[in-house]
């Protein structure tokens, strides 16, 4: 049994201005992809590895990098004799400039280079937002379970042992989706908060019962302005009509929960959220300046929250960080110990931020390329690229140890894992950016109207 591994993953914040390159995707092709991946897990399976490619959340995807991926896939399966199937690592919400949806335009491809009879199947974030045509032209889909996202491996190994199992059962399956007429931000259904949890924690009940091969839940990326943008259910059978009843029912659950869904920490506005951490007496305090939030494709820059600490005059506070190229480039060409004049951030995001003049002394500059800065109370961490604060590595990055400070900023919405697990309180603000949870400011042109809670009045039509 001969399964070609190939895929793009790509999460694409369309409300950024800024592009995607080819530079921007590590890309792994050949043997390297076998090394990665849970390959080696099947017996009978010859796994063929194309090409993996995988960027950071980022805005729209350039057409000639799009192009340039999708035909090494094309050609490497073209010329993969006696294939027996597919599977396509997917993020499921990529947009690529002139082309529109992504994925669609790859899962077509590959639809044509392989024939009908081929089975495809593809694992994809929970973040996704599904066109007709990559339900209809792929035989699996299955979702991540988990966000923050834990279960990467585990959802790959879903997906090809569903993949397996068909071809030697010989059964065909086919996905049900069901789209949900609403906009759900990421940060509303982190999977360890109520009701995603609940909802979460049944799938695999839903796995178990008579007819359904795999369910999934899907929560869309709502910063990507799309039509398909939106949660929804899958559910993989064998029997297209029962499949498309049990989606209803598992997107009716959703649904009937869509007022509840919220972070679970405070949230408010910036000033606000700024006041609250400077007041709190735990310590650290995570500030989450979830409009600019990185690991939704937001560019990194917008200095509101800075601002308004320099404002509130915030004491023993770190922030990390603000993407700037140039403000790197001056700290390093000052040294440490240097007295700067800085114009911070603003630069990628005009849209919703301008550069913010402050005066700092440059405390370090170390490796990959970012400067720390002290301004006020205020440590700053500017970095020459876009650089998530994901984990406690990422800090000594910047020779910072956040359990040593009062405040600590991050541009994410959702705590990751590590920083949760150090953090006495978070705050998330609602503040300006690429990935405001304020949906209501964001120019939304192509996602389909009426639409919860954007809209009233919004029922379901199913
Ligand atoms: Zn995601």
């Amino acid at each position: 049994m001969r399964i070609a591994i190939c895929g793009i993953r790509h999460e694409t914040n369309t409300f950024s201005s800024l592009r995607t390159e080819l530079d921007d995707f590590s890309i792994l092709r050949g043997d390297s992809i076998l090394e990665t991946g849970p390959w080696d897990q099947f017996r009978d399976v010859a796994c063929v590895p194309i090409l993996i490619a995988n960027a950071m959340p980022h805005g729209l995807v350039l057409e000639e990098a799009f192009t340039r991926l999708k035909e090494e896939i094309t050609v490497g399966l073209r010329n993969t004799a006696q294939l027996d199937a597919v599977y396509l690592d997917l993020h499921g919400a990529m947009v690529v400039e002139s082309i529109g949806d992504g994925e669609r335009d790859l899962v077509l491809a590959v639809r044509k280079v392989v024939g009908e009879e081929i089975p495809i199947a593809a694992s994809l974030d929970l973040h996704c937002n599904l066109a007709p045509e990559v339900v209809d032209q792929t035989q699996v889909l299955t979702a991540l379970r988990t966000a923050p996202h834990v279960d990467r491996e585990e959802t790959r190994l879903r997906a090809i042992k569903l993949l397996v199992r068909s071809l030697k059962e010989g059964i065909r399956p086919k996905n049900s989706f069901v789209r949900l007429p609403m906009l759900l931000p990421g940060e509303h259904a982190a999977t360890g908060v109520e009701p995603a949890k609940s909802l979460y924690g049944g799938l695999a009940d839903v796995d178990g019962e008579p007819g359904v091969l795999d369910a999934s839940i899907t929560i869309g990326c709502a910063w990507t302005d799309s039509p398909f943008t939106s949660p929804g259910a899958i559910v993989v059978s064998e029997d297209r009509a029962f499949g498309d009843e049990r989606a209803k029912r598992l997107a009716r659950k959703i649904w009937d929960w869509r007022e509840s869904f919220a972070p679970d920490v405070l949230t408010l506005p910036v000033r606000e959220a700024v006041r609250e951490a400077i007041d709190s007496p735990e310590s650290p305090v995570f500030l989450n300046d979830s409009g600019d939030n990185l690991t939704a494709g937001a560019p990194g820059d917008v200095p509101a929250v800075l601002k308004a600490l320099l404002e509130a005059d915030a004491q023993d506070t770190v922030v990390a960080a603000i993407a700037d190229d140039a403000a790197t480039s001056v700290c390093f060409a000052a040294g440490a110990g240097a007295t700067v004049d800085l114009s911070v951030g603003g630069k990628m995001d005009t849209l919703n931020g301008t550069p913010l003049k402050i005066q700092a002394k440059v405390v370090r500059v170390c490796a990959p390329r970012l400067a720390v800065v002290r301004t006020g109370g205020i440590q700053l961490v500017l970095t020459s690229g876009r650089l998530p604060f994901l984990t406690i590595r990422a800090f000594e990055q910047a020779q910072i140890d956040p359990t040593d400070h009062r405040i600590v900023v991050v541009k994410h919405g959702y705590l990751a894992p590590e920083l949760k697990a150090i953090a006495g309180k978070a705050v998330m603000a609602i503040s300006p950016g690429c990935t405001t949870l304020a949906l209501e400011t964001l120019p939304y042109k192509n996602v389909h109207r009426p639409v919860f809670p954007l809209d009233d009045g919004v029922e379901l039509e199913f």
